[in-house]
């Protein structure tokens, strides 16, 4: 029987392949939101008090009371049943990285025998999913295996299809018995709420009439695709999302063709194809490109509030997962799938919005809105500078070391970068040294900035893309997040930092006022301060570069390289303040958060450890043992017939050198069993994190240079797994 890898090949070879695509003759306005109970389906499905009710909530982030959810209940049901729908589950984010739900059914037996379809306001409200199998961090021992799951009525219900089964998803948080956290989503509800409080207090001094702060986001999502039945020819793709092994293709992205070049036609029909399942969904999507790797790809939505994006990301990642199954292709969300190709990130474009329309992250058209911008903006740098470690530990996971600092992506020193313009507006801002600013330098101030509007914005085309956190024009983009992350986890750290940031700015604003100082002024000296202190944190010029690693170093910037020292800035003393303080995660929390983080690194790293060594074991070795016998034939063969040893001196150094692999590989892969071993058995998880990272992991490499030699020497026929020129270039 031929290998996986063959009968892939000659599968793609004879095109068997669907191409599903187009939109038919429908509009994208057509489709969009279907499947969403949104605020006009919820219109005719409602009556007016609980309409207005859970329009309320959503706002307010208010509990809907017991009465009015049995009449949101009735109405979802009713709206949920006219589409086919049977099932309904609370749909929610546990720290497994993946979504989670669990299906019941309408369907209900009464007390009396009969059969009746029941949703009701309980079931919309609160479920008792069993959580003990969801990682807790110590937090809920299993013997009391309750978590619940809680209706977030400010982000809608929608309808899941896969194939012909239809079932009504609730969004929901995911807590123990004790409300402490178990997912993503309930400490980001609570950052919001904690920077619009603290958000709202510092717009009063430039415009009462803000009620509502929120933040947004716009996320970019980077994707490679694949054919499927090399993926599955591939225990490394198929079980860790990467491949382990595999040499560089001799035609990598050096040739920058692909980028922006046009999309592959089976590609396109998977793009289509599950952009009109994200538009049912209401994720607005709005562009796709192909990116700089070969077979790499990225889409972006029009930005939302960030609970909803959030809850649109992961979604998507899902649907992209399910709908690329259609195509017999595999999309590969992972940070780092293939060696020596660039990795995938997901850049997070986030800002601040008012209730009365106002980006407080965009330059105003008068002094008094730049004023309010030059806070925010400067605010935002300040909280970068005084979080850094935080924001760095946020994006920290196994997949994403290998794109940090991997000269391709934003390095692990946090830094950020304005631009000229604004670089030149906050110099001028320090430079004021006198005591006081006067009337005169307010409004000159002020001036300058307005004046240098439309080249801030040419400045914004002409940016710095090396940089980990980059001023945009109007919004910050925070770039060092990875692929396959949940965007709550950078977007909660940075909703935090930013409350806390504001919360003091507006106390030392007030403290100015207080001693007599005009507004503008006290608010002008305080950004001043500001702008000193977090000097350090800004950067232009290029993030990849060695220099810029030995200035961070210079300037006390970190450059934590591996996810478990990352970590530890989640439970330093600091940390624990500004969670607490803010309400987001109380110290156990976030002691057990910080468990969970450090369990997954190691189960990740395990999982791949486990993979590498079965791959070089069972498959490499196989195959290079294999040709080796035919070299022995062939030498054995030339022998027989008179030849002298010069005829096959390249026979016998080919052996030779396999032979120098094989042992290679064989003892490697036995240190790295051992070095395994010595790790499980400690039972400090933070030992244990650092042992896998510092003891286990070395090993990759190692055995990885020797596997790619031998794909080198080995008869391509007896190759047993896809090379890396068919995975990224066939589809
Ligand atoms: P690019 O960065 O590729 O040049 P854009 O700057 O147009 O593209 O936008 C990138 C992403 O930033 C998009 O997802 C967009 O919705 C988002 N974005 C734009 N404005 C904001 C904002 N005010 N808040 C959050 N995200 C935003
Ligand atoms: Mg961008």
């Amino acid at each position: 029987m031929s290998s996986l890898r063959f009968q892939a090949l000659q599968a793609l070879a004879a095109g068997e392949e669907k191409k599903i695509s187009g939109y038919g003759e429908k509009k994208i306005t057509a489709i969009f939101g279907s499947n969403v109970f949104s605020g006009r389906t919820m219109r005719e499905y409602l009556s007016d008090e609980a309409y207005k009710s859970l329009m309320n909530s959503a706002k307010s982030g208010m509990r809907v009371d017991r009465k009015m959810a049995d009449q949101v209940a009735a109405g979802m049901k009713a709206w949920a049943e006219g589409r086919g729908v049977t099932h309904f589950t609370h749909w929610f984010q546990p720290l497994t990285g993946v979504t989670a739900e669990k299906h019941d059914s309408f369907f209900t037996i009464k007390s009396d025998g009969s059969a009746i379809e029941l949703f009701d306001g309980d079931a919309l409200i609160q479920q008792e999913p069993d959580a003990s199998s969801f990682p807790n961090g110590g937090i809920r021992a299993t013997f009391e295996a309750r978590g619940y799951t809680a209706w977030d009525p400010s982000s809608p219900a929608f309808i899941m299809e896969a194939g012909s089964g239809k079932t009504l998803c609730i969004p929901t948080i995911f807590i123990a018995y004790n409300g402490e956290s178990l997912d993503y989503k309930a400490p980001l509800l609570k950052s919001i709420a904690a920077l619009d409080k603290a958000a709202v207090d510092v717009c009063h001094f430039f415009d009462k009439n803000v009620s509502k702060v929120t933040a947004t986001l716009g996320w970019e999502q980077e994707y490679f695709v694949i054919d499927e039945g090399l993926a599955n020819a591939r225990p490394d793709l198929m079980m860790c999302g990467r491949t382990l092994i595999g040499h560089s293709p001799a035609k990598g992205q050096q040739l920058e063709d692909h980028y922006f070049g046009s999309i592959p036609e089976r590609v396109y029909a998977f793009m289509q194809d599950y952009e009109q399942e994200a538009y049912k969904l209401g994720i607005p999507l709005r562009t796709r490109h192909n990116e700089v790797a070969p077979a790499q790809f990225e889409c972006a939505p029009i930005f939302e509030e960030v609970n909803i994006a959030v809850d649109h990301n992961t979604l998507l990642m899902d649907v992209m997962n399910k709908v690329a199954k259609r195509h017999k292709l595999k999309a590969l969300l992972h940070e780092k799938p293939f060696a020596g190709v660039n990795g995938s990130g997901k850049h997070n474009n986030w800002s601040l919005a008012t209730d009365t329309g106002v980006n407080l992250l965009a330059p105003g058209k008068t002094p008094r809105t730049n004023l309010m911008f030059l806070t925010f903006f400067v605010n935002t740098i300040k909280a970068v500078h005084d979080y850094a470690d935080l924001l760095r530990g946020a994006i920290a996971s196994a997949n994403n070391d290998h794109r940090l600092g991997a000269n391709e992506a934003p390095p692990a020193i946090i830094s950020v970068y304005i631009g000229k313009y604004l670089t030149e507006v906050l110099d001028e801002v320090e430079s004021r040294v006198k005591e006081k600013f006067s009337e005169q330098d307010e409004v000159i101030l002020k001036l300058d900035i307005h004046k240098q509007i439309p080249e801030l914005l040419m400045d914004n085309t002409d940016r710095n893309r090396t940089s980990p956190f980059a001023f945009t024009g109007n919004k910050f983009e925070f770039r060092a997040v990875g692929s396959s992350a949940n965007c709550g986890s950078p977007m909660v750290v940075l909703n935090t930092i930013m409350a806390d940031t504001l919360k003091q700015f507006k106390k030392d604003v007030d403290v100015l006022i207080e001693k007599g100082e005009k507004k503008e002024i006290a608010i002008l000296q305080v950004l001043r301060d500001y702008i000193s202190k977090s000097k350090k944190i800004r950067f232009e010029g290029d993030n990849y570069s060695d220099e810029w690693a030995e200035e961070a170093k210079s300037r006390g910037l970190n450059n934590f390289k591996t996810t478990p020292e990352a970590l530890d800035a989640y439970v330093t003393d600091k940390a624990k303040q500004l969670f607490y303080n803010n309400h987001i995660f109380s110290k156990r929390e976030l002691e057990a958060r910080h468990d969970i983080m450090l369990e997954d690194y190691v189960k990740k790293v395990q999982i791949e450890a486990r993979i590498l060594g079965y791959m070089a074991t069972n498959h490499i070795l196989p195959a290079a043992i294999n040709y080796q016998n035919t070299l022995i034939e062939n030498v054995r063969g030339l022998k027989e017939v008179g030849l002298t040893n010069a005829s096959y001196k390249a026979q016998l150094n080919l052996l030779e050198k396999i032979s120098e692999h094989i042992q290679g590989i064989n003892d490697n892969v036995e240190a790295m069993i051992e070095a395994r071993k010595k790790a499980n058995n400690t039972e400090d998880i933070h030992k244990r994190a650092l042992l896998y990272c510092h003891e286990v992991k070395t090993y990759f490499e190692v055995i990885r240079k020797h596997a790619d030699k031998l794909e080198l020497v080995v008869d391509d026929k007896l190759w047993p797994i896809p090379k890396y020129r068919e995975l990224l270039f066939m589809r």
